[in-house]
Order: C-alpha cells, then structure tokens, then sequence
C-alpha cells in the first residue's frame, strides 16, 4: 500500500520515527514534507497531502503541534474525511464506521510509541460500510450540497447583474428560461458551451486593441495578443487556409471588409437571390452590398429547385461580374464550389464563399470545404459552429494585407477581444472528435425531421435536405408562412417564416417556414426525438384549432424539453 505523509515544523521529528517504522512493515511511503524545523503554514502540507490522498486512492497521516489544524485544513477539499486520533480505539472507528482516509495526529499531544501504534491501527482497519454507508454517503451529500450552493453563488446575473440593474437581470432570466422551455429550430442558431460563454463574459472586454497581434496601436496587449493568436491558428488549422483575420464582428462585417478589400464602389457583384436563400449581404437592395455595387443575381432553378449552374455559367459571362458570391441562408442542398470557381475563372471573376450556415459543416467534412476553391471565404461563428456571435474571413496570402487592413481601419475599430477569447474555445472544441460527431447528429437529424414532415403531407422544398437545414413548404396544410410561424410558437416550437423560391407571397407572409437542427442537436435531441417533433409539427399544423391538439403537441414539446435540459 502507498501511503501519504506530511507535516509542519512542530510534527518534524514524530514524522520521521513514524517513516522509519512504516519502512520496516516495507510499506511505500511519499513523503511530501515539510524537511527542516524552519516555521512553515500547515495549510499548505495538509493541501498536498490531501491531494496525493485522492489522486492516489489511498490513505494519508498529517501531523502537527495538535492535530487539528491540519484535520481542520485537509477537511476543506472535497472528498477527504480526515480524523485527528489520540488514541488505538479512535484510529480503527475512524476507518471502521468514518471511512476516513486521513489519520492527524498531535506531536505535542502523542508519544512517539503510541502514534505508531495509533497509524498502524488506522492502516489496518477497512470500512465496515452497512449501516455506516449510509451515514457517509450523507457526508458526500452534504459536501455536494455546499459546492452547488458556492456555484450558485458564481451565478453572473444574480449576483452582479440584479442588485445593479433587476430590469435587465429579469430580462436575462426570462430569456434563459424561453431558451430552456422551448426547441429551437431556427437554422442559423445555437448553444454555445459553458467554456465559450465564459471566455466571452471576461475581463478581455475591457481591451483596446486595435491592430493585430504584435502590432497594436495599444500597450498591454500580451494577453489578448495571445487569444488572437490561438483564435487565428486554431482557425487556420480547422479549414486548411493560408490567413485568417478573426476580428469582424458579424458576418456582415466580415462580407463588408471582403468586398471593401477587393472591390471599387460601382463595380458588379453576382449573388444568390435573397428570395432563393441568398442573405442580404449578397447585393439586396437595402444592404450597403446592393448600394455601392452593381448586382446581377442567380437563384434556383423552377423544376429542380436547386442551384443549375449551368444557368449561373450564362449569366456570369454575360454579365462579366468583378466578383461571384456563393453562399446561402436557406439552401437546403451540397453547394458545389469546384463549379463555381470554373465558372469565376471562364468569366473573369473573384470567388468568395460566404460559409455562415455551414461553416461547422465544413470543418467536420460534412460539407465539401470552399477554401482550396475560394479567393475569400467567409463566415459567422455562431451558427453550425456553436461559437460566440461574431465573424471571420479566410483568404489566401496574396490577399492577406488587404484583407486586414480592409477589417481595421477600414470598417472596424477596436476589436471584441472577449469575442475573440470565446471563437478561440469554440475553434478548439471544433477539433475535437466530439464535435465532428455533433455536426453528423445535425445532418442526420435534418434528414430524419424532413423525412418525418414529407410523410406527414408537408412539402419540402428540393425534396430533403443535405445539410442542417430544410425549407417547410405549407401550403398543402393551405397555411402561409406567416401562419405556420405563429401555430408553432403557440406550442412552444420557434422556427422563422421563409420566402420560397418562386414565392408568390410577400416576404412579410411567404409560403414556407425555415427549419433547423444545429440548437436542438446541439441540446442532445436524436432521431427518435426528430420523429417526435414532427407528429408535434404536423398534428398542429393539421388542426391548429383545436385547443385539444395543441395540449398535445405542447406535451411532447415539453417532454423533450424536460428530457434534454439546457446547461444542466
Ligand atoms: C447569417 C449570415 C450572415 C450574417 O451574419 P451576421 O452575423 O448576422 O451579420 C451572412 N451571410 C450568410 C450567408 C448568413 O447566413
């Protein structure tokens, strides 16, 4: 057996006649000290031994003046039962009913004979456990109870955020438990990990840095220095790509900087159509993107309700566009940048691939990767990639100084460096094992969901999908959009109405609803529970007038919701 052993200045010599006793009966002794009669803080020794004690499984003997400032000591961490004895009886109930692992003993208090005879009673002893179980299991209770009370007590919003502002701590609250309470299928949503939420609620908010790592404009930027430089590498690693710049605050942001790094106002952006799943930032007409550029769009084709890039071929070498963008916020389907970039080469083109949705598809090679293809790719953090909300832009070195410089000064100041802390953990657990496991519960929880609606007489736009994500088509159950958005929240469900390709709707009704599966896979849901969410889906949709129906389909919401909680 190994055995731990420790003491102060005053249990110096009554450690050692016990070592030398021990070592006769050859049992394996670590002695962590203390080694000379200079006045040392038993709180130190009885930390050390206490540690060895649990890290090794085994049992321990601390010894000062007394006794009990070392019991006192040893008895704070988690997990130790340490007992200080006088006496033979003591040392073999302390094991026999106490379980202890730890025997103090007072070298002003004990003769050298006796405490042998005391440690070697304690050694012998075992646990008799039976009705003695009981009582030390409530021990371990107790311990538990305390740690969770200390936790809550590290609870942010109640502690710091409520004293000074109840309006916004309530609000926090209230959103924590609609996050809790509800299945999130909004596509570009997510949970992010407990680490990333911490890192992003640091003291690096409280940096200025402009510039980049090694070169602020700001002293005092070692530290945030560091996270930028993990974030960047992590980054660079994930994807295969030559730079990267972590600093845009958003995706629009990062789309913003590419266009301004490789583009003169006035020239011709083509971008996927706003009302075929294209975001905003790809030319519409409300966006800077769709003011300060000329914008040719593409969208999918009528029959097939996916990208022809046949089609794209045409309109690219009549329109002779500076830039091509791909990239969508609805598009249900693989997307195929070795063609995209054919048909950027033939007509003259940059290629930049806007990757917000699938980014974390990407980087679990679930999702053929744009960046051997792309000049520029950009991307969100917070959707597939579970990260903190922000952006990112990847781009080969030739275009690397521009595309910094194109960040800040040319859009940004400052960057988010708690922002940037947060996408450095979130690109860290993106490399993991687990997290490619994640993005394959994502797809396969998209596939089963979308086959369980089409079954249950939903259309879905293209058929299915390839990704996270699937266009609900709800006319065949004669409901807008619109509609259809409203039902589902009433039980509880959040998705967001979606134009479809081809809509005959306004955008503030549509035809379709957007429905994804990163938030809800991201809470532990599986395909089982996918089948679930559709009989939920679709037993409301089908009879949203009935209070009866809808009791039931809040049921199975809650159900899950209750079986999967949200940082439990
Ligand atoms: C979500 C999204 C963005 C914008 O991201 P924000 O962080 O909201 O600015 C840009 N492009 C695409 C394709 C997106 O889906």
């Amino acid at each position: 057996m190994k055995l731990i052993i420790g003491c102060d200045h005053a249990g110096l010599e009554l450690k050692n006649e016990i070592i030398e006793a021990l070592r006769e009966e050859e049992y394996k002794i670590m002695d962590c000290g203390t080694f000379s009669k200079e006045s040392m803080d038993y709180p130190d020794i009885a930390e050390e031994v206490a540690r060895l004690v649990l890290q090794e499984k085994t049992r321990g003997f601390l010894i000062c003046g007394t006794g009990i400032g070392v019991a006192i000591a040893a008895n704070k961490i988690p997990g130790i039962r340490a007992a200080v004895c006088h006496n033979i009886y003591s040392a073999r109930l302390a094991r026999e009913h106490n379980d202890a692992n730890i025997l103090t003993l007072g070298a002003r208090v004990t003769g050298g004979g006796l405490a042998i005879e005391i440690v070697k009673s304690f050694i012998k002893a075992e646990f008799q456990a039976g009705r003695h179980l009981r009582r030390v299991e409530k021990i371990s209770r107790l311990e538990k109870k305390c740690l969770r009370e200390e936790s809550s007590r590290m609870d942010y919003i109640q502690n710091y955020v409520k004293p000074v502002d109840p309006e916004v701590a309530e609000a926090i609250e209230k959103e924590e438990a609609r996050q809790n309470n509800k299945l999130e299928l909004i596509a570009s949503e997510n949970f992010v990990s407990r680490a990333v939420m911490a890192a992003q609620g640091s003291v690096m908010t409280n940096k200025y840095a402009e510039g980049l790592p090694g070169a602020r404009y700001y002293g005092g930027c070692e530290y945030v220095d560091i996270a930028e430089e993990l974030a960047r590498d992590r980054v660079k690693k994930i994807f295969g790509a030559e730079h990267a710049n972590v600093q845009p605050h958003s995706g629009a942001q990062a789309n913003t900087a590419v266009y301004f790094a490789a583009l003169q106002p006035g020239q011709t952006i083509m971008g996927m159509n706003l009302n075929h799943g294209g975001h905003l930032t790809h030319g519409s007409k409300v966006n800077i993107s769709g003011k300060y550029f000329n914008i040719v769009d593409y969208g999918v084709s009528r029959d097939t309700e996916r990208i022809d890039y046949e089609e794209i071929r045409e309109i690219a070498l009549k329109a002779r566009p500076q830039m091509i963008v791909a990239g969508a916020s609805a598009y249900p389907r693989i997307l195929d940048f070795k063609k995209f970039r054919d048909i950027a080469d033939e007509a003259g083109a940059l290629l930049f691939v806007d990757m917000a949705h699938i980014a974390g598809l990407v980087a679990a090679g679930l999702h053929p990767s744009p960046v051997p293809y792309a000049d520029f790719v950009s991307s969100t953090t917070h959707k597939t990639l579970r990260g903190p909300r922000g952006g990112f832009i990847l781009c080969r070195q030739e275009w690397a100084n521009k595309i910094d410089k194109a960040v800040f000064p040319g859009i940004q100041g400052g960057p988010l460096m708690h922002v940037i802390a947060a996408k450095a953990v979130c690109f860290k657990e993106a490399l993991t094992p687990e997290f490619k496991a994640y993005q394959q519960g994502i797809v396969n929880n998209a596939a089963i969901l979308a086959k369980a609606l089409m079954e249950q007489g939903l259309r879905v736009v293209s058929g299915g999908t390839d990704n996270h994500l699937m266009l609900v088509d709800v006319r065949p159950k004669g409901l807008t959009g619109r509609d259809a958005e409203a039902i589902l929240e009433s039980i509880n469900i959040t998705v967001n109405k979606n134009a479809i390709p081809f809509d005959p709707e306004k955008p503030t009704v549509t035809s379709g609803i957007r429905v994804g599966t990163p938030a809800v896979t991201s809470r532990g849901l599986n395909g089982d529970d996918m089948r679930e969410l559709a009989r939920a889906i679709t037993l409301v949709l089908d009879k949203h007038d009935s209070e009866e129906v809808k009791e039931e389909a809040r049921g199975i919401v809650k159900a899950l919701c209750d079986k999967y909680p949200l940082y439990a």
